[in-house]
């Protein structure tokens, strides 16, 4: 017999087979055993939870003549015909190939007709949602009149995409993720029911990337079954999820919780180059943290579970719960930060640099040199408290300048960039020193060696400037903005790297040795803004400076060409 996939071979054929649903299942057995169906259901929920097989099952149940307890006989002719798909009056559509109106009207016309030879005629429509919106009008129709024996059941991944209107009509029913306990028990009752001997841990790495899908479970044990020799192994299952052995793991959460940021860049750059994908990374790096942080809470919880190795365990003890949730906080930001992006590498490395560099005070690193593995010391609640005010503030005066662009004098260049001692303080002189001499050719010429100049740094060096961006350059000056304080602060107290820096653009653009003045890139919009509105009349701009409509004395001056190089800047911003 040729192989067949275990999600078909083990495909629930009965309610109580379908694992993690039991409310729905509970519920759907009742409707039938009292005969109080509905004409039309609505089952949704991520991928693999059971909704197609639970439409199936319900089709079975409605229709077999021994149907006990609400649940299919499975071996009537009625029961082994749905089963086999060969049932012509339960009749199975793929919303995502037969998305038009023609479809659904043919579906329409032949739900008039009394199903021939089960009691229900069953219309099962999978990925609903891919429905056009002329197929969802007609099928609208359809449930509008429904017919004695006929039941709609629309199953969806997405259920946002269905119109109200249709909603409305249904019996909705929603499908959880199944729970990673639940996926192992069930993988074990299979491998047990086909005498595959397993290792514990495996099942818990199979369980955990399947992401709550029973599918995507058995879909990956068969590809560890076909890929071990006659265990299935923690190895095997390891290697077939892409996910981190945990000696890279150990390495990495070793080298952040040691504030060695480059041992820790290095690891990170071997799993990406050993092809592990971001996001997964992000994933298993979160998993990793939070385990660290049951396992301190309920070491036995753990034991036979997880992956705990003995650097686990070392780490395990000598990690504050502080230290773990800040952790937990930055992989669960750059969780979010990467979902969207085609950089998620740069977000994760800067990650990276924030995870070495928890707890560390401006007061503590002088320089990047002195990394020494200093304790680990939680952000205290007074700084927080502060952070959060100075949020608040910028945000304040954020939206000042937004909702009225000039009305409001900028207040004092000093006072424009209000910090506490403890967070970066921008060089609001130097920055304005760059910007009075700051022209469009000096920016293009650093602009146009950027990505060379990152590839020609230390990986360490690189991961710092990734998140970076050269935002005005003068003869003299260089203006570099960063997406993240953190390492804004770290980039202007490593001074190897801003040796490094000046001498790549020595070399790559001739004779150029600007000083580099660092920023954050929040503090960019203001310090510009109060620039130019210190030099209004200078630059002869007048009063109703909306930025974008300045308009320009075109005289080859200093201020103007200056003005000019900020000017497209300015422009640019008003787009995002
Ligand atoms: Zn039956």
């Amino acid at each position: 017999m040729a192989y067949q996939a275990l999600y078909r071979v083990w495909r629930s054929q009965r309610f109580d087979d379908l694992v993690g649903q039991e409310a729905i299942t509970k519920t759907l057995k009742n409707a039938i055993q009292q005969k109080k169906t509905s004409h039309a259901y609505l089952f949704t929920g991520p991928r693999g939870t059971g909704k197609t097989s639970a439409a199936k099952i319900f089709a079975k149940a409605i229709n077999c003549p021994n149907s006990v307890d609400g649940e299919p006989c499975n071996e009537c002719e009625m029961c082994r015909s749905i089963t086999e798909g060969r049932q012509e009056d339960v009749i199975e559509i793929d919303a995502a190939s037969n998305n038009g109106v023609e479809e659904i009207r043919f579906i329409r016309d032949r739900a008039n007709y009394a199903p021939t030879t089960a009691a229900y005629k069953v219309y099962i429509i999978d990925e609903v949602h891919m429905l056009s919106n002329g197929a969802f009008n007609a099928l609208l129709k359809t449930l509008e009149e429904p017919k004695e024996h006929v039941i709609f059941i629309l199953a969806t991944t997405e259920p946002h995409k269905i119109p109200a209107t249709i909603i409305s009509r249904t019996q909705r029913f929603d499908f959880k993720r199944i729970s990673v306990t639940a996926i192992v028990d069930r993988m074990r009752y299979i491998l047990e029911q086909s005498d595959l001997t397993y290792e514990e841990q495996a099942l818990q790495v199979i369980a955990r990337a399947a992401e709550g899908g029973m599918r995507d479970a058995l879909s990956i044990l068969d590809q560890a079954i076909s890929f071990s020799t006659e265990t299935i192994t923690l190895d095997d299952a390891l290697a077939v999820t892409g996910s981190l052995t945990s000696e890279m793991m150990d390495a990495y959460l070793g080298a952040c919780f040691e504030q060695n940021v480059s041992e820790a860049l290095a690891v990170l750059e071997n799993m990406l180059a050993e092809g592990k994908e971001a996001r997964r990374l992000t994933e298993d790096l979160l998993l990793y943290c939070r385990d660290l942080l049951m396992y301190q809470q309920a070491p036995n919880l753990l034991a036979n579970q997880t992956l705990v190795t003995e650097k686990f365990q070392q780490l395990a003890q000598g990690a504050k719960p502080n230290h773990l949730y800040q952790m937990i906080k930055i992989l669960s930001e750059t969780q979010n930060e990467i979902r969207f992006t085609n950089h998620a590498n740069i977000y994760l490395e800067v990650a990276t640099v924030k995870l070495a560099s928890i707890g560390e005070t401006p007061a503590m690193t002088k320089t990047a040199d002195d990394q020494l593995p200093a304790a680990a010391q939680p952000v205290d609640n007074q700084t927080i408290l502060e952070l959060k005010n100075q949020i608040s503030q910028l945000q304040q005066e954020l939206q000042q300048l937004k909702t009225q662009p000039s009305a409001a004098p900028v207040s004092e260049p000093k006072k424009t960039v209000r910090k506490p001692t403890n967070s970066y303080r921008v060089p609001t002189e130097r920055v304005y020193q760059v910007l009075a001499d700051a022209t469009k050719t000096n920016l293009r010429e650093v602009q146009g060696i950027w990505e060379d100049l990152l590839l020609a740094l230390s990986v360490t060096q690189r991961a710092m400037l990734k998140a970076s961006e050269p935002k005005a350059a003068s003869p003299k000056g260089l203006l570099i903005a960063f997406d993240y304080e953190i390492v804004c602060q770290r980039a202007d107290q490593d001074a190897e790297l801003k040796t490094s820096l000046e001498n790549i653009i020595s070399m790559m653009v001739k004779d150029y040795t600007p000083e580099l003045v660092f920023i954050t890139r929040e503090s960019w919009p203001q310090l510009r803004r109060a620039f130019l509105s210190q030099h209004k009349e200078e630059l002869d701009l007048g009063d109703e400076t909306d930025d974008a409509e300045i308009e320009l004395v075109p005289e080859e001056n200093q201020i103007v060409e200056q003005a000019k190089s900020l000017f497209g800047d300015l422009v640019k911003v008003k787009e995002d």
